[in-house]
C-alpha cells in the first residue's frame, strides 16, 4: 500500500452523537442514547471490475462494507441517464433518477438495506415513510420474500398507495403527522418482532443512496461537479451523495466535494429554518411536496454539517415556483412529482459562476 493511502479501518457501526461503535453485522437500529449510527470503513475505490454481471448500484459493490453474496436483491437498478438540459438560460445536468423500477431513486438506497437485511436473515420488516421509500422497500422485499409492514400518513397519494398494495406489503394507515407514523412504526419495531428497515434510520440506506456520486463522477469523465442542488426532507439522498464525493475525494479521485444545496419547500422547511434562524416562524402547512415534508428530520444536524462542509446553501422555495418549474420540466420532456420540480424551482434561488457544472437528481416519476 502507497503511504499516501488513508488507513483501513475495520468496517463498523459509529453512534452519531456518542460515538459508540457497534458490530457492522447489528441489527440494532439506533443507538442506547437515542441517536442513529453511520458506517464506518474503509471503501475499496477501485471501479473496475473484469465481471460486469452485477451493473448500476452493485457495480459498486466493493465499496459496501458488507459482503451480500447470494444475498443480493437487485433489479438492475441505477445507471441512469444525465442529460444536459437547458434551464431557462443555463445548461444543467439532470440525473434521471426517476427511472428506477419503482419509480424513485430510493431503490438505491432500499437494495443496499434490504440486501444485508436478507444477508442477516431477517424474517420480517417494517418501514415507515410518506410514500416513495414505502414503496421501494415494498418492492425489494416482495423480490426476496421477507414479508413487511409500511406504515404511511392516511393522506398519502392514491398511486403511492396502491403501487405498495401491489407488492404484497402490508400497509398501515395512520391519522396524524408524519412524526406519528414513525412512532407507530417505531413501536412495532421495538416489540422486537420486525427488523426497522427505515430509510431514516438505516446506514446501510446510505450505503445504497452514495452510488448517485460514483454514478455522476463517471458519467462526467471522472470529474466531480462543482454543485448538486438535491431535494432534501431527511436527507437520505443529500446525505449519500455527500458520502459517495466524500469517498471520492478521499481517495484522490477527485480534487474536492461539490457544493451542495439542500431544497426544501418553504410549507415544511426545518432544515431551512435550522440554518437561516428567523422570529417568528409560522407554522408549517401541507405542501405539493409531499415527499420532503419532513418536520422533525432525525439526521439534521449531519444534513447541515454536510450542507457547511461543502460551503453550500439551505434554499426554501415556495408552492407556486413548484407549481411552475414541474410544467416547464414537463415542456421539456420530463415528467416528475412536484417533490423533485423542487430543485428545479431552487436554481433560479441560486448564484453559479458563468462555467459551473450543475447536477440536478429527478428523484421521482411524475406517474404518481
Ligand atoms: C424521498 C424523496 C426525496 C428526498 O427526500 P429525503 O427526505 O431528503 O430523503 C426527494 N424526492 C423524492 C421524489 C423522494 O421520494
Ligand atoms: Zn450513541
Amino acid at each position: 500500500m502507497n503511504s499516501g493511502e488513508p488507513a483501513i479501518k475495520e468496517p463498523c457501526l459509529v453512534c452519531f452523537s456518542c460515538s459508540k461503535k457497534e458490530s457492522i453485522s447489528s441489527i440494532k437500529w439506533r443507538c442506547e442514547c437515542g441517536s442513529f449510527f453511520n458506517v464506518e470503513h474503509s471503501p475499496n475505490m477501485n471501479f473496475e471490475r473484469d465481471d460486469n454481471s452485477l451493473t448500476g448500484v452493485w457495480r459498486y459493490r466493493d465499496t459496501i462494507p458488507i459482503n451480500c453474496g447470494d444475498a443480493i436483491i437487485s433489479m438492475g437498478e441505477g445507471g441512469t441517464p444525465l442529460p444536459q438540459v437547458d434551464w431557462l438560460g443555463r445548461s444543467v445536468y439532470v440525473k434521471l433518477d426517476m427511472l428506477f423500477p419503482t419509480g424513485s431513486y430510493k431503490d438505491r438506497g432500499a437494495t443496499g438495506m434490504i440486501s444485508r437485511a436478507n444477508h442477516l436473515g431477517v424474517e420480517k420488516v417494517v418501514e415507515d415513510s410518506s410514500g416513495n421509500a414505502g414503496c421501494s422497500v415494498a418492492a425489494y422485499c416482495a423480490a426476496c420474500k421477507i414479508p413487511c409492514d409500511i406504515f404511511v400518513p392516511a393522506s398519502t397519494s392514491k398511486a403511492k398507495l396502491g403501487q405498495i398494495d401491489a407488492y404484497g406489503a402490508t400497509l398501515r394507515l395512520i391519522d396524524g403527522s408524519r412524526e406519528d407514523v414513525a412512532a407507530a412504526a417505531g413501536k412495532a419495531a421495538m416489540s422486537g418482532s420486525a427488523y426497522y428497515a427505515s430509510h431514516v434510520w438505516d446506514p446501510f440506506f446510505f450505503q445504497g443512496t452514495k452510488t448517485f456520486a460514483y454514478e455522476v463522477y463517471e458519467q462526467l469523465q471522472r470529474r466531480a461537479p462543482d454543485t448538486v442542488v438535491i431535494p432534501t426532507g431527511n436527507g437520505t439522498l443529500l446525505i449519500g451523495a455527500y458520502l459517495g464525493f466524500e469517498e471520492l475525494h478521499r481517495h484522490g479521485l477527485i480534487s474536492k466535494i461539490p457544493r451542495l444545496i439542500a431544497v426544501q419547500a418553504d410549507r415544511c422547511a426545518p432544515i431551512h429554518l435550522k440554518h437561516v434562524p428567523r422570529a417568528n416562524p409560522q407554522p408549517w402547512k401541507k405542501t405539493a411536496a409531499e415527499g420532503i415534508a419532513i418536520a422533525k428530520p432525525v439526521r439534521i444536524d449531519q444534513i447541515l454539517s454536510y450542507v457547511e462542509a461543502t460551503a453550500g446553501e439551505v434554499v426554501a422555495v415556495d408552492e407556486q415556483s413548484i407549481v411552475d418549474a414541474r410544467n416547464l420540466a414537463g415542456e421539456k420532456g420530463l415528467f416528475i412529482e412536484p417533490t423533485s420540480a423542487t430543485a428545479l424551482a431552487a436554481l433560479e434561488m441560486i448564484s453559479f459562476a458563468p462555467d459551473e457544472t450543475v447536477v440536478v437528481p429527478l428523484t421521482g416519476h411524475g406517474l404518481k
